[in-house]
């Protein structure tokens, strides 16, 4: 299955922060949307960051007053993007691998076409499993 599927039943919305944004607001979005992670972009479309709940975790454990940062100075700039013919396959893998949960996906020019989170893919992939065991079932049942 490819991620153009997954957006094509999730939709293409992704909620963005500004990188001058505090991390109060920061956390009302995170809060607001119920979601664990924003994409950092100053006009919505192009990807300056990325910036998860971890990222929070980390400025709060270990920076004296967190409150006076920017997302700017939390979030992660080497963005790991993918496109809408990616394999749910090979995302699952280097998510794994690389221990992020979330991954926006671009078109050429980088614009931002929707964001893939690992509960999209887990959903995906249970969807797909409970398809092969019906059709297995039938083919124990009916033969086919
Ligand atoms: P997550 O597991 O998505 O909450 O993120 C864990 C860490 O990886 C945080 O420091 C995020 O800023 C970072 N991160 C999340 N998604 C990505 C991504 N697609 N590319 C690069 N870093 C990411």
């Amino acid at each position: 299955m490819k991620l153009s599927a997954i957006l094509a039943s999730k939709g293409s919305n992704v909620v963005t922060i500004d990188p001058t944004a505090s991390l109060r607001e920061l956390l009302l979005e995170l809060t607001r949307h119920n979601v664990g992670a924003l994409v950092v972009s100053t006009d919505g479309n192009s990807i300056s960051g990325i910036v998860s709940e971890r990222d929070l975790v980390h400025a709060f454990a270990s920076h004296p007053d967190p409150y006076s940062l920017a997302v700017s100075e939390i979030m992660t700039s080497e963005v790991f993007v993918a496109p809408l013919e990616a394999h749910v396959d090979e995302l699952m893998q280097i998510m794994t691998d690389r221990r992020f949960r979330h991954v926006p996906v671009t078109d050429d020019a980088g614009s931002l076409l929707g964001i893939v989170s690992i509960g999209d893919i887990v959903k995906s992939r249970l969807g797909e499993l409970e398809s092969e065991r019906e059709a297995l079932m039938g083919y124990i049942t009916h033969g086919g």
